[in-house]
């Protein structure tokens, strides 16, 4: 048989896959038979960590070994029942298969398997629902596990994934010496490997392969991005003095934000142009540096724009920037998605013939339609919300222009410094003057009454409050859970108070209005959905209660707490659930304990494993398949130094040994283009 090359072959052309199922991979992503072989386990069943099932417990998910004693007769209707008793010298458990006669049938009375689930029943009888079981006497230790799409099961993919495997074969993109110098395992047997490993050190060795290339192609990426621009020349500007800037403010800026504004400006002095991100934490402060450096610009005759990924976000900066740089003579306009096509018209010729000094905005910004006279500096901000091709997309409105990212996104310095490995960064690790950490409480529902009479009391006082809507239940829109909020606050005490509602649903010049009114305090309280979870500053909002607040994750929570506790007044931010869980205690506690933005992002690391904190959305990089930022960064340090090294030797990658890479790194980073 001819084998073909996987990358240019159709999935459906893999044994297994046909019309139907190819439909279903490609919501998974997958579109090819390479893409098949690449689509990784998100994670293994380990068969050989089993528990008796006296010691198997409720709602988890664990491995039990035990012998079938008897099958029940199948119940045939509807949905078809297959029942069988299982036991170990501690105690019974009970299977249940639906509609799968298959999996029934392969149950042996007598014999000994290995049964994986999740343990429901009583103290009784233990009982476990469609278990994914193995021989006990089976050599299979660890079974892949994928992520899944309704009509494809686990064994479905891995049926496919083992098709593919054999029928194509999977060209080694690195090249021997390099496989030799990092000891790496070579591609096609990883892959086998990290599907259907046949030991823990076989999954092991292809994790650390796989895990190494992704890591290296990467760095790989980033740093010709960043050698590449040192070739460029920038919109180079000359120091000009900005102190007209500092005084017009209506605060002392901290030592913090100065510092950065003083690294922009020389950046923006220098020969190629800036790239900086700008990490603070919630309520440091990040705009007032923006406008700063955009001032820095104005001085020195260019023009500046601000995106922003929400238009609730854009709209505040432009107020902020506004209030900050208007006085100061400069000009300021918003351009967003949803303003009426006459408006956008008229502020693009405004921002095309250089009347606009600041153009602040959502996406609306990159569109083709938007030109500049003279754009020098390009900010985005919450960064991480944008993809690196999105950002490239308005770095291309002018030649070159400077660049600068913001992002309360707390990550460690030394992984910044790598991930960001083509960015100079600024911290802001000072809070403003005078702000009181907001005092933070975990309570149960039984608290609702006094709650409403806590926030009473503070509207009564001219205050505002928040109340974070319970997350969207299953079946039952955002919309509706907040709207149904709002109806039931009114049998409480805050039944005559004005009473806002935000929620993504709503059309933008609805939540517009909303936001206007709560910035202007004509809304008492603003019943929200996560909505305003980014950057939004009413600093006269000193009450947030966050129902259901089991359902968020801590980092999320310590954003949407940021939006408290930005003025004098003491603020108070209530979490509120009646989980019993040791998880959602240990998260509460930490919310309590702290208002460290670092603090909590470790925490978090550590109460949830790494997984999805660093994952793709967190910064915009291209989606990583298998390496994870965080647990493999011994690895990332090492891809680190190969990819220097790599690149000082053959800064092109012309030479034939490195034609794999440069393919590779080019198909990784043309991916994140997208999206
Ligand atoms: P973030 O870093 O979360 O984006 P913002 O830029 O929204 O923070 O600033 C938070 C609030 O703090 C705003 O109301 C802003 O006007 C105010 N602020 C910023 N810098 C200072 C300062 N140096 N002193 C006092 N208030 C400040
Ligand atoms: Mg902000």
């Amino acid at each position: 048989m001819i084998k073909k090359d996987p990358a240019l072959t159709d999935a459906v052309y893999v044994k297994g896959v046909g019309e139907k199922r190819a439909k279903l991979l490609a919501k998974l992503g997958i579109h090819t038979a390479y893409d098949l072989a690449v689509y990784y386990p998100r994670g293994y069943i380990d068969f050989n960590n089993t528990v008796t099932v006296a010691d198997a417990e409720q709602d988890e998910y664990c491995v039990v070994k035990a012998r079938v004693v008897q099958k029940l007769s199948p119940y045939y209707g509807k949905i078809s029942i297959f029942k069988a008793i299982v036991s170990d010298n501690t105690g019974d458990m009970l299977i249940t298969f639906f509609n799968t006669a298959y999996s029934f049938q392969r149950l042996t009375v007598g014999e000994e398997y290995c049964f994986y689930g999740k343990i429901g029943g009583n103290f009784i009888r233990r009982e476990m629902n469609s278990p994914i079981f193995v021989p006990a006497k089976s050599s299979h230790i660890l079974m892949a596990r994928y992520s899944l799409t309704q009509g494809l099961s686990h064994n479905i993919i891995s049926s496919c994934v083992k098709n593919a495997l054999e029928q194509f074969s999977f060209t080694e993109p690195l090249s021997e010496n390099f496989l030799a110098e990092h000891r790496l395992a070579g591609f096609a047997d990883s892959l086998r490997m990290i599907h259907f490993p046949k030991s823990k050190e076989e999954y092991d060795t292809a994790k650390r392969r796989l895990t190494f290339e992704e890591l290296f192609l990467l760095q790989i990426g980033l740093k010709s991005m960043r050698n590449r621009r040192r070739t460029l020349t920038s919109a180079q500007m000359v120091q000009k003095d900005i102190s007209a800037y500092y005084s017009s403010l209506p605060f002392e800026l901290t030592g913090a934000q100065k510092r950065a504004i003083s690294e922009c400006c020389a950046d923006m002095c220098g020969v190629s142009p800036m790239s900086r991100l700008l990490q603070g934490d919630v309520g440091s402060g990040k705009t007032a540096v923006a406008a700063g450096a955009c001032y820095f610009a104005y001085l020195n005759g260019m023009q500046s724009t601000l995106m922003a990924p929400t238009e609730i976000l854009a709209a505040q900066h432009y107020q902020t920037l506004k209030s900050f740089l208007e006085p100061l003579g400069v000009k300021i306009e918003l351009l967003t998605g949803s303003m009426s096509a006459a408006e956008k018209k008229e502020i693009r010729g405004r921002i095309a013939d250089g009347t606009v000094d600041i153009a602040v905005g959502t996406q609306a910004l990159i569109q083709k339609s938007t030109r500049f006279s003279s754009l020098g500096l390009v900010i985005t901000d919450e960064q991480h919300r944008f993809g690196v091709g999105q950002r490239a997309a308005l770095s291309q409105k002018g030649k070159d222009p400077h660049t600068l990212f913001m992002s309360a996104t707390p990550i460690p310095r030394t992984l910044g410094m790598m991930i960001y490995g083509d960015l100079d960064i600024s911290i802001l690790d000072e809070m403003p003057k005078g702000r009181l950490p907001v005092k933070t409480y975990g309570v149960d529902g039984s608290f609702h009454e006094r709650l409403y009479r806590f926030i009473l009391k503070y509207a009564q006082r001219g205050f505002q409050s928040y109340i974070v809507c319970p997350l969207v239940e299953e079946g039952i829109s955002e919309k509706a859970s907040a709207v149904h909020y709002i109806d039931m606050l009114k049998t409480t005490c805050l039944k005559n108070l004005p009473i806002g509602l935000l929620h993504g649903k709503m059309r933008q010049s609805e939540k517009d209005e909303v936001m206007r009114a709560f910035k202007n305090g004509e809304i008492a309280v603003l019943v929200s959905t996560t909505v305003i979870e980014v950057g939004v500053d009413v600093p006269n909002a000193v009450v947030m209660i966050i129902e259901n607040a089991e359902q968020f994750g801590l980092s999320q929570l310590h954003q949407l707490r940021g939006r408290v506790g930005r003025g004098k007044e003491q603020s108070h931010c209530i979490l509120v659930t009646d989980s019993k869980s040791e998880f959602t205690k240990a998260r509460i506690d930490t919310m309590v304990r702290t208002t460290d933005g670092f603090e909590i992002a470790n925490e978090d690391l550590k109460l949830r494993g790494p997984g999805d904190y660093f994952g793709n959305r967190q910064h915009g990089l291209p989606a990583l398949k298998i390496a994870d930022l965080y647990a493999d960064l011994d690895i990332l340090e090492e891809t680190k130094n190969a990819a220097q090294k790599l690149l000082k030797d053959d800064p092109m990658l012309n030479d034939p040994d490195n034609s794999g890479i440069k393919a590779m790194t080019e198909k990784m980073f043309e991916n994140s283009m997208r999206s």
